[in-house]
């Protein structure tokens, strides 16, 4: 079965030789201060440059997850609560969390198919943090760069912190027009969950030591102060982690993934364009994302869609929250080679 279902995602084919590579080099065992760690840490910092283009003077964090990076910023990044904006689930959830830690969070929820224009809004005085799901797995929509600049024009005192979990490692991120930026190995990076990152500009980091907050597990300058040396402040998923390097080396620089990507989904926009069957769950391009395929139907017709293609051999991802059973997801991730992906798009044109 080849999945397109958008997290967690099908993963690198490598990875089975990545895994036994592993065991034979002791990294399943390798201590988080050791030596090999700390060196496998430095590697993947080095590579988050040179592969995704990440700033130099930006610190690279290993979380466990997405949503632990969602309460790391609430907890450690800011004592006057966030300020999110969100037309779906995914950044629903990240406002919900950051509530419960900041009564004073405020949100401002958009429509997926208007898309969030930074100069009409204003923003409140208190919070400090601006939160944006760039990419919103759950209706497959996406905020583009330019709103990024307009944001960072808009609001030049604030902090940005960007939930990417289902973008990074798929299209190009200009990460110099946000502070904090996060997203989860099962998405974009074609690996098994159980690890999340975490980057900061150097405002960022900066802003944590002044807020000082500490004693908690995952309090951010706990997991700084380990970082400064190649190490983790817990136990970490170091497989994972093993696993993130090995498939960094073999990728290529993000600009060819960003255009591979785009290209693809050029595709697959024509084929539905070009169906009376299939719908776009959000009707303008400009605001949909490159990395997931939204489309939407009836119920019965998106169960027929999906079990008709579950006979080809192909897992279309099912819809999300209320979308649940009257939308698919199609995953455009990485790991998805050539041959699947023209399996994918001979499915839908013939469907
Ligand atoms: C998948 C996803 C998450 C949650 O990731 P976890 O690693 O499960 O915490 C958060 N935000 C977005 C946009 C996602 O797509």
């Amino acid at each position: 079965m080849i999945s397109f279902s958008p997290g967690p995602s099908q993963v690198f084919p490598e990875l089975p030789r990545y895994f036994q590579e592993a065991f034979d080099n002791d990294i399943l065992s390798a201590n988080h201060r050791s030596q090999t760690f700390m060196n496998m840490y430095q590697e993947v910092v080095q590579l988050f440059r040179e592969k995704l283009h990440m700033p130099e003077d930006y610190q690279l964090l290993f979380t466990s997850s997405a949503t632990e990076s969602w309460e790391i910023i609430s907890q450690s990044l800011t004592t006057k609560g966030t300020f999110h904006f969100y037309s779906g689930h995914f950044g629903k959830k990240w406002y919900d969390y950051a509530q419960h830690i900041h009564k004073s969070t405020e949100k401002i929820e958009f429509d997926p198919e208007q898309g969030f224009e930074p100069f009409k809004v204003d923003f409140p005085l208190d919070p400090d943090i601006i939160c944006v799901t760039q990419n919103e797995t759950s209706n497959a929509s996406a905020i583009d760069k330019d709103v990024f600049e307009e944001l960072r024009k808009k609001a030049p005192g604030k902090m940005i912190a960007v939930d990417a979990t289902s973008s990074m490692g798929g299209i190009e991120l200009d990460f110099n027009l946000a502070d904090i930026w996060f997203a989860s190995v099962q998405k974009c990076f074609g690996l098994p969950a159980g690890l999340g990152i975490l980057i900061l500009s150097p405002r960022a980091v900066q802003k944590a030591e002044q807020i000082g907050e500490r004693g908690r597990y995952n309090s951010l300058n706990f997991i700084l102060e380990n970082a400064r040396k190649y190490q983790t402040h817990n136990t970490p998923n170091v497989l994972g982690i093993y696993l993130l390097q090995r498939s960094l080396q073999a990728r290529e620089e993000i600009q060819f993934t960003d255009r591979k990507a785009r290209s693809r989904m050029q595709e697959l926009e024509n084929i539905v364009a070009g169906k009376d069957t299939l719908r776009y769950l959000n009707k303008f391009p400009e605001h949909r994302s490159r990395t997931v395929l939204g489309i939407t139907g009836t119920e019965s017709m998106i169960s027929g869609i999906k079990a008709e293609a579950v006979k080809k051999g192909l897992i279309l991802g099912a819809g999300y929250g209320n979308l649940k059973n009257t939308s698919i997801r199609i995953a455009n991730f990485p790991a998805i080679n050539d041959e699947q992906f023209e399996k994918l798009k001979n499915f839908l044109k013939e469907y």
